[in-house]
């Protein structure tokens, strides 16, 4: 079995989707795993109110046809289920489902998750997350599928497969999380801890249409034309950082499952069925946080760490790191960035956030849900010119 497999599939035309997923999933065990009676969960990525035209969220044919494939494997149900950013309510849900163009599943078969409740979790084995709040419906899964987007993401450089398990986290408890966990380590240790409780049996990753710049909500739509699958979310991630231009060492997620063996060092060692080469992504817009810090020290001090190569990285962090910047031409004021925000360091004057960066937490919560679009992250230039 291939660790990771890639196809082609240049647009969400029906027929070639089903083909596609059938191609892609083939290498990677297909659905063997589904037995007949299961109840299979795919969590989707179902971040907002977004059509799927924007290259935001899962499309709703990949996960049409998929259920088809499902049911004729003998899967008694399949239920599709995300906690987007927001309230983990049905109203709200309902909402989103009918943005996300969800109810189209539907008609394939799938059924969309109303289960509202959240669980309480203890995981002794995981190393941050030992105890947390998760969205109920999961439990009644038999199996569950990561069915993610491939998007450019503020705080962790990419949203693929282990960052689409954050939305196990009901989405009013989201910013708690940011805050207890605000070091973009931490946070990847923390959804590593999330997909390694999680386990799903299968990472699918739709780059059909993904989404680079202002992700992972307000970039552009990125026609990628690929698909990809593994029964590993880190090693699919693993492949999906190379294919848009990152290094592991520039995705924290990646950086997480490496430090816990669930990854080899490059993705030169892993089995892949497909053309890397070929689905390379050009001109993918990378946003998300670089690793200038370590970059810096080591490229002055050598490898290793000492007292004074902390102190400096400190000091070089907060004049290095990405941070949020809010364009005023485009806010329209409506303070949803200060509500959000978990470190409660934006404050709106004169209908414009201003953000207090001693507080901070670079979380990029008020990049992600201002539904303008009009908070960017903003690298400073030594920044990216020592990327360079
Ligand atoms: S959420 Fe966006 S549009 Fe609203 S106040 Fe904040 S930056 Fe402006
Ligand atoms: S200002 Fe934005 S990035 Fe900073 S802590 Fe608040 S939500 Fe997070």
């Amino acid at each position: 079995m291939a660790d990771v497999s890639i196809v082609s599939c240049a647009d969400y035309d029906p027929a070639a989707c089903r083909q596609a997923l059938i191609d892609v999933l083939a290498p990677v065990g297909g659905l063997d795993f589904v037995k007949p009676g299961m109840r299979v969960g795919i969590k989707a990525n179902l971040v907002s109110f977004m059509k799927p035209e924007t290259g935001a969220t899962t499309h709703p044919v990949l996960l049409s046809e998929l259920t088809k494939l499902l049911k004729e494997k003998g899967a008694a149900s399949v239920v599709i289920g995300d906690s987007p950013g927001g309230l983990f309510t049905s109203a709200y849900v309902k909402n989103v489902y009918r943005a996300t163009g969800m109810h189209e599943t539907e008609t394939a078969g799938a059924e969309l998750n109303m289960d509202f409740s959240q669980k309480e979790a203890d995981a002794p084995e995981a190393k941050v997350a030992k105890h947390f709040t998760y969205t109920g419906w999961l439990d009644g899964c038999d199996a569950l599928i990561d069915f993610c987007k491939l998007k450019s993401h503020g705080m962790m450089a990419m949203s693929a497969a282990a960052k689409n398990l954050f939305g196990v986290i009901p989405g009013t408890l989201k910013p708690e999380y940011h805050y207890k966990y605000p070091n973009a380590p931490d946070f990847a240790r923390m959804i590593v801890d999330l997909d390694e409780y999680f386990k799903p049996a299968l990472s699918i990753v739709d780059g059909v249409l993904g989404m680079d710049g202002n992700g992972p909500t307000m970039g552009d739509p990125k026609p990628m034309g690929l698909l990809a699958a593994s029964r590993s979310p880190h090693m699919l991630d693993l492949v999906c950082a190379e294919l848009i231009g990152l290094r592991r060492e520039d995705v924290p997620t990646l950086e997480a499952a490496r430090e816990r063996g669930l990854i080899p060092d490059s993705w030169t060692e892993l089995d892949i069925a497909g053309d890397v080469e070929r689905s390379r992504v050009k001109d993918f817009n990378n946003i998300g946080t670089k690793n200038e810090v370590v970059f810096f020290g080591e490229m002055l001090f050598g490898e290793g760490i000492n007292p004074f190569k902390r102190a400096f990285a400190k000091v070089m962090q907060r004049a290095l790191s990405s941070r949020p910047k809010v364009s005023a031409g485009e806010c329209v004021g409506c303070g949803q960035c200060a509500q959000i925000c978990p470190a409660k360091a934006i404050t709106m004057k004169d209908k414009l956030p201003h953000i207090d960066r001693s507080r901070c937490i670079r979380c990029f919560c008020c990049q992600e849900f201002c539904p303008k679009g009009a908070m960017k992250v903003a690298r400073p230039a030594i920044a990216r010119l020592l990327n360079k």
